[in-house]
């Protein structure tokens, strides 16, 4: 069996390794240049996108950015999952938005800006702190302006009048003052079952993810069936099929969505070494129509991500259960390299493991891991 994935990242490359053992070859789209690669070696297969797409027995995507002529072709050949509705939702913050409206799921106060003179009533709307957002073709915090008091709001006027507001409008939204960043990661096949991971637990670093930890410290059940609900609305609502990644702010016992992202998930690699069945697998299985995998938590798991850096030690898989997922692309500033997953028995055992970690690493491009080594150890 074949899948076609639209984006030849770190994301495709692992759903080739995790789809070998299945007997299904993965097969990569460059979709710069339309070339169909190895995701791995990312050289050309030489086999044209018309074929690869005729020969696939389902098509998928890495990443919602995909440019949306490619998502129609693809769509034609009505083995596109998940939807291209759904993969255009988690590509545009208004579409997301209104898909949050639609199913009445929590999520921050906002407001959609599509002309600068709206800014006026962001004061009276949002409040002082608001996070403004491109709504598309942002991610890793790129394409984002923070407000942190109403005399940022002059600057950004000037800025704003600079962009193609009608072409591509601003979500403003409210700076929630949240406990923590969580995600849901799980998948939903074509009979409508549905799977979810545990909840894990995300640190940002400027926008950008660097460490999770799942499951979550603390977990409840409530909380965990209350995510599982929003996911289950949401991937029944759409038609989804495949991975989804729910992003979301835990304030208290309540849970606001902050975005979904239509694929796996970086904040659910450590399903690679601490779940029975990896996201990568996962949305491999439900793609092509074979039965979900189990998603119990087996380990504690840290996933530490690798940022703009080549300069670690590779000893530091002699930590007993650390694993390193290196993806081969050149280095560059903010650029995701690879990451660590380390697993454990207890949120204190994977604390004593991230601290161990700490002695491998240029800490300055770690900046989140000994307070998190810390705050595990401390369970
Ligand atoms: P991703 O890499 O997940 O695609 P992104 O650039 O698309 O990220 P968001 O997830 O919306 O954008 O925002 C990045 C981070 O900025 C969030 O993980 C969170 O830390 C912070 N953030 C976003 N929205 C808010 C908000 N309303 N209040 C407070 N912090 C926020
Ligand atoms: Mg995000």
């Amino acid at each position: 069996m074949r899948v076609l994935v639209y984006g030849a990242g770190q994301l495709a490359q692992m759903m080739y390794l995790a789809a070998a053992p299945l007997g299904v070859i993965v097969s990569a789209v460059d979709v710069a240049t339309e070339t169909v690669v190895n995701p791995v070696s990312k050289k050309p297969t030489g086999i044209s996108l018309a074929n690869a797409i005729e020969e696939a027995q389902a098509i998928t995507v890495e990443f919602e950015h995909v440019p949306e002529h490619l998502l129609v072709d693809a769509d034609k050949s009505q083995k596109l999952y998940p939807n291209i509705a759904s993969i255009m939702a988690g590509a545009d913050r208004v579409r997301e938005k209104a898909l949050l409206s639609k199913y009445n799921i929590p999520n921050c106060p906002h407001m959609i800006i599509n002309d600068v003179s709206q800014l006026d009533q962001v004061l009276s709307t949002l409040g002082e702190r608001v996070i403004f957002k491109a709504s598309r073709d942002g991610y890793d915090g790129y394409g984002q302006w923070r407000m942190a008091d109403a005399s940022d709001l002059d600057k950004l006027r000037t800025e704003f009048a600079a962009l193609d507001l009608k072409k591509v409008p601003l979500v403003a939204e409210t700076m929630q003052d949240f406990d923590r960043e969580i995600s849901l990661i799980g998948a939903r096949d074509k009979d409508g079952n549905v799977k979810c991971f545990s909840l894990a637990e995300n640190l940002h670093h400027q926008g950008q993810l660097h460490v999770s930890v799942a499951p979550i410290t603390g977990l409840t059940e409530s909380l965990q069936e209350k995510a599982n609900k929003i996911f289950d609305t949401l991937a029944t609502g759409m038609d989804y099929v495949g991975v989804l990644a729910v992003e979301l702010f835990q304030c208290g016992d309540e849970l606001l969505v902050n975005e979904i992202a239509p694929r796996v998930h970086n904040s659910g690699h450590w399903t690679q070494q601490g779940a029975d069945t990896c996201q990568f697998e996962q949305h491999i299985r439900a793609v092509l129509n074979l039965p979900l995998g189990s998603t119990d938590a087996h380990s504690i798991s840290a996933m530490v991500n690798i940022i703009g850096c080549t300069s670690f030690s590779r000893d530091l898989i002699s930590i007993p259960g650390a694993h390193l997922h290196w993806y081969g692309k050149e280095v560059r500033a903010k650029r995701k390299m690879g990451h660590i997953n380390v697993v454990a028995s207890s949120h204190k055992a994977l604390g004593d493991k991230l601290n161990n970690l700490l002695a491998f690493l240029p800490l300055e491009h770690f900046p989140e891991l000994k307070a998190e080594a810390a705050r595990l150890q401390a369970n």
